[in-house]
């Protein structure tokens, strides 16, 4: 059961390299050295830890190209991309060593009389299961962190991408963080489950799946355990106005065609009203044709391979069930000749509720378009999703779009600009997008004790 560990080029299919998952022993012994770890790991300063991961940002980007090439081999990234991930996983490294004390600082309390503080504590030891599609950055976002507050971490990444996985084991092994604080496990999806129920482990933070999270939740739950859960979305794009057309249309495309597509806050349903809809939906169109699908370690390439041969199938089978039930294919709609796990640019139209693309997350170059007549239409279509992730409206007065994000069922709306990730803005989403922050001021203290100290 599970997939095997292994590092599988996505643009040959070729099988480069395979690991053995641990022993139960061998998983014993990673969680024994963490939870051994945290007695001396807490007891330094948060200084002093963000001392470290600051260091560990640094390495980061002193290892850039390894690391970048190291991304494109195992997810298929394009190059350029991968050097950015690099550049962005190094920042929010960076970041949280330097601002993290500050942000997990102990705060006064109002109190009629005498004092009350709320300290930041950590709780031990956490595991974080992390997917693929961007193995630097998903990592940087929950490690980061949660080393500055001095929990220690077992990592279990995803199966495709075990060389990027040791990778950051090295790096914070080198920047000098203890052994036992920060913990590569290779381990199956079916063992997740005994590592929670561990009493030494205190709780788990999973981004991926609904099925992996459903699973994650449920198991934390029955222990007691706190989790942090981001399970994807199926991001609305709202277009209100023609206003800056060429610029909403780039915004569109990159919003969708960002990591080929795989990324949990790609824009995905592109709602636009009907006065802008033909003009949006061409623009995007012709956009979206012009990218040359081959090598992403290739410079010159704009669309790259989806992460794995099954990830291709997956989405094929729901443009296909779209297709069979009446969508208009505008763009693409199947796979180019070429070996190599790519799906064709595609947008679809006329997309309707029973059909898999209506309500299910689209993880690679698939945009779907759909005309409403105004603003409450809008809204209301773009909440018809199951998930809540995050969202992007777009028009010419700002505090219109504010109107229109006010009313959006997400996490993070973003206001003419495609939804992304910054290092000092917390990410998160609700619905079946999952619970929880990473990141902000709002994600560095989910794993901790926030213990009440009362004098009087
Ligand atoms: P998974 O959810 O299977 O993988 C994410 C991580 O969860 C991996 O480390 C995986 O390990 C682990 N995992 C899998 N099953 C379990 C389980 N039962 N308990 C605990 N951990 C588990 O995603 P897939 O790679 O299968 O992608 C499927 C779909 O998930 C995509 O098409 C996309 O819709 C969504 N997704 C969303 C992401 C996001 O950023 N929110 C990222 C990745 C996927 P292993 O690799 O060993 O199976």
């Amino acid at each position: 059961q599970g997939s095997p560990i292994a590092t599988v080029n996505p643009y040959t299919g070729e099988r480069v390299r395979e690991f053995q998952a641990l022993s139960a022993q061998d998983v014993e012994r990673a969680i024994d050295a963490a939870h051994g770890s945290f007695p001396d790991w807490r007891a330094r300063s948060t200084a002093d830890r963000g001392a470290l991961v600051q260091r560990a940002g640094r390495l980061m980007r002193e290892r850039k190209e390894e690391l970048a090439r190291l991304l494109t081999l195992e997810v298929g990234k394009l190059i350029d991309s991968s050097r950015a991930e690099v550049d962005l996983a190094s920042d929010i490294l960076t970041f949280y060593g330097e601002h993290g004390p500050e942000l997990l600082e102990e705060r006064p309390l109002p109190v009629p009389e005498g004092t009350a503080v709320l300290v930041n504590e950590p709780l031990g030891v956490l595991l974080g299961v992390m997917p693929w599609n961007f193995p630097l950055y998903q990592v940087a976002r929950f490690a980061g962190p949660n080393l500055v507050l001095g929990n220690t971490i077992l990592l279990k990444h995803a199966s495709s991408c075990p060389q990027s996985a040791l990778a950051l084991e090295q790096l914070f092994t080198d920047a000098g963080v203890p052994t036992g604080v920060y913990t590569n496990l290779f381990v199956r999806g079916r063992d997740v489950g005994k590592i929670i129920d561990d009493s030494r482990v205190q709780g788990a933070s999973l981004t991926g799946s609904e099925r992996a999270g459903v699973s994650l939740g449920e198991i934390a739950g029955r222990n007691v355990k706190k989790s942090v859960l981001e399970l994807g979305g199926s991001d609305p794009f709202v277009v209100l106005d023609g206003h800056n057309l060429e610029r909403t249309v780039y915004a569109a495309f990159l919003g969708r065609m960002g990591n080929t597509g795989q990324c949990c806050v790609a824009a995905k349903r592109f709602i636009a009203l009907a006065d802008v809809y033909d003009a949006f939906l061409a623009g995007l169109r012709d956009r979206m044709s012009e990218v040359q699908p081959g090598d992403p370690a290739d410079p010159a390439t704009t669309l790259g391979p989806l992460s794995s041969e099954a990830a291709a199938e997956l989405l094929m089978e729901q443009v296909r069930d779209a297709v069979d039930k009446g969508a208009t294919v505008v763009l693409g709609g199947g796979r180019p000749d070429l070996p190599g796990a790519f799906v064709a640019p595609t947008v679809l139209t006329d997309v309707t509720p029973d059909m898999r693309a209506y309500r299910e997350e689209l993880f690679g170059p698939v945009a779907t378009v759909y005309r409403v007549e105004d603003e409450d239409e809008a809204v209301a279509l773009a909440n018809t999703s199951p998930y809540g992730l995050g969202g992007a409206v777009f028009a010419a007065d700002p505090e219109r779009a504010r109107g229109v994000a006010d009313r959006l069922e997400a996490g993070m709306v973003w206001i003419n600009h495609p939804t992304a990730s910054r290092p000092e803005l917390p990410f998160g989403g609700i619905k079946r997008s999952g619970y929880g922050r990473e990141l902000g001021d709002a994600g560095i203290v989910e794993f901790a004790n926030r213990k009440l100290v009362r004098y009087v």
